[in-house]
């Protein structure tokens, strides 16, 4: 009997097999039939510190024998207000204002709002947002008006809102980008928002912290707020708890989520700083910032959130993720011998390269990004040949790229790599 379930990102027609995960501990998912599967991109870049991690498992357990769910607006409950002042103390100041949601599209929506409204109840109103080329934001209208434009949009194209793009930095095009920047803060933009140091959906393009501070210090200097959408790369993916960390900088709003809570639950925040947060605050029943979604801060979902921030607190995930940098970096090492493997980049735990002659562009229409290659035949014939070895893979494109939980082992590691080389042979 065929499945009523209209999966995500998924070509049904193609008849591809759907695997049934019926339970899943630390670095692998086991599937109904009885397979031990590697998760090489830790579900879609939740799972930091494992699957089934026992502090937050237990933490959910605890806090759903307490309270399940209440309204939000003008309520509050313990688990929240524990979360929000554990961020706020391990975020960089003045980031001292979390708004709670439940994905990185929505923590993304809100910090579009939260910009719009500053202007609007300040200096007066600015609407136009500044973005990089190749950017992924997320799947709602707001969120990919504000990410790049290719097959994955162009049905919606005509809803979406105008931007202003600058170029990616690629190497030695650095300039390029701070000029542009630089010229599109002169119109008055609301705000500029980024995903630091790593483009992540866009195919694992990476450019250095100096030209994030870089373009921080543009945007200071233009009065434009500085959005930075963490939802990928916080949590220690990019080898510091922030990749923003590395550049020395604090965004003016910060979104969070994939890893906020380990992966176990969707939950995801939108930190301001207090000049964003008092130009919402009035006697003005009007000026009010009008986001709410049903579950905002569901209690379960910040309980696990709590049991991970308390797992960052107490255990030494940094030397974890230093080594599997290291152990990633050796295997990119061995693999990027290969002819067929071109810029092989890595950046805390994730690990990426170009397979070069990718094949011919399967799809229709105007493809103008990863985009590029995005519908290129190797991901498909790679995913499916790792799926044969026990393997979770998704390549972007000819992008392939190995972002593993941060407690996967030697052994599995090596069946990863192992996997790809024989791909390539
Ligand atoms: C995944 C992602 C999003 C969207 O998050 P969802 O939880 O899938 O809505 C937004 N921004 C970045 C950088 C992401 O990687």
């Amino acid at each position: 009997m065929t499945s009523p379930i209209w999966h995500p990102f998924t070509q049904h027609g193609l008849g591809e097999p759907i695997p049934l995960v019926s339970h899943a501990e630390g670095a692998a998912l086991y599937t109904a039939d009885g397979r031990r599967i590697i998760d090489a991109i830790s579900s879609w870049w939740v799972t930091t510190h494992g699957h089934g991690h026992p502090r937050i498992m237990a933490a959910i357990a605890e806090q759903a024998g307490r309270l399940d769910q209440i309204i939000f607006a003008g309520w509050t409950h313990e688990p929240a207000e524990t979360l929000a002042r554990a961020l706020v103390a391990m975020m960089p100041p003045p980031l001292a204002h979390v708004f709670f949601s439940d994905s990185g599209s929505t923590s993304v929506e809100v910090a579009l709002k939260m910009a719009l409204g500053f202007w609007t109840q300040t200096t007066g109103p600015r609407h136009r947002i500044l973005v990089m080329e190749h950017s992924y934001h997320g799947d709602t209208i707001g969120a990919m008006s504000v990410g790049a434009r290719g097959v994955f949009n162009q049905a919606y194209a005509p809803l979406l809102f105008d931007v202003g793009t600058i170029p990616f930095p690629a190497p030695g095009h650095e300039q390029a980008t701070l000029d542009a920047l630089e010229q599109q803060c002169r119109a008055t933009p609301a705000a500029f928002i980024v995903e630091p140091l790593v483009l992540g959906a866009g195919g694992m393009l990476i450019y250095s912290p100096a030209l994030l501070a870089e373009m921080r210090a543009i945007c200071r200097r233009h009065d434009v707020l500085f959005v930075a959408d963490e939802v990928m790369t916080a949590w220690g993916r990019t080898g510091t708890l922030l990749a923003c960390e590395q550049a020395g900088i604090v965004p003016d709003i910060l979104c969070l989520s994939k890893g906020l809570t380990g992966g176990a639950l969707p939950l995801a925040v939108t930190l301001a700083t207090p000049t964003i947060f008092d130009a919402h605050v009035s006697t003005d029943r009007a000026r009010m910032f009008f986001h709410s979604s049903s579950y905002t801060a569901n209690p379960i979902a910040c309980a696990a959130a709590n049991a991970n921030l308390a797992i960052w607190r107490d255990e030494p995930v940094l030397d974890r993720i230093a080594d599997l940098g290291r152990r990633q970096q050796e295997r990119l090492d061995r693999i990027s011998a290969h002819p067929a493997v071109r810029d092989a980049r890595r950046l805390g735990t994730i690990a990426a390269f170009e397979i070069a002659g990718g094949g011919e562009i399967a799809g229709e229409g105007e493809i103008e990004w990863v985009g590029d290659t995005y519908l290129s035949a190797i991901a498909p014939r790679l995913m499916a040949f790792c799926r044969d070895r026990a393997v979770l893979l998704r390549p972007l494109g000819n992008t392939v790229y190995v972002m593993p939980p941060y407690c996967i082992d030697d052994a599995d590691l090596h069946t990863i790599y192992h996997a790809i080389e024989e791909f390539l042979g």
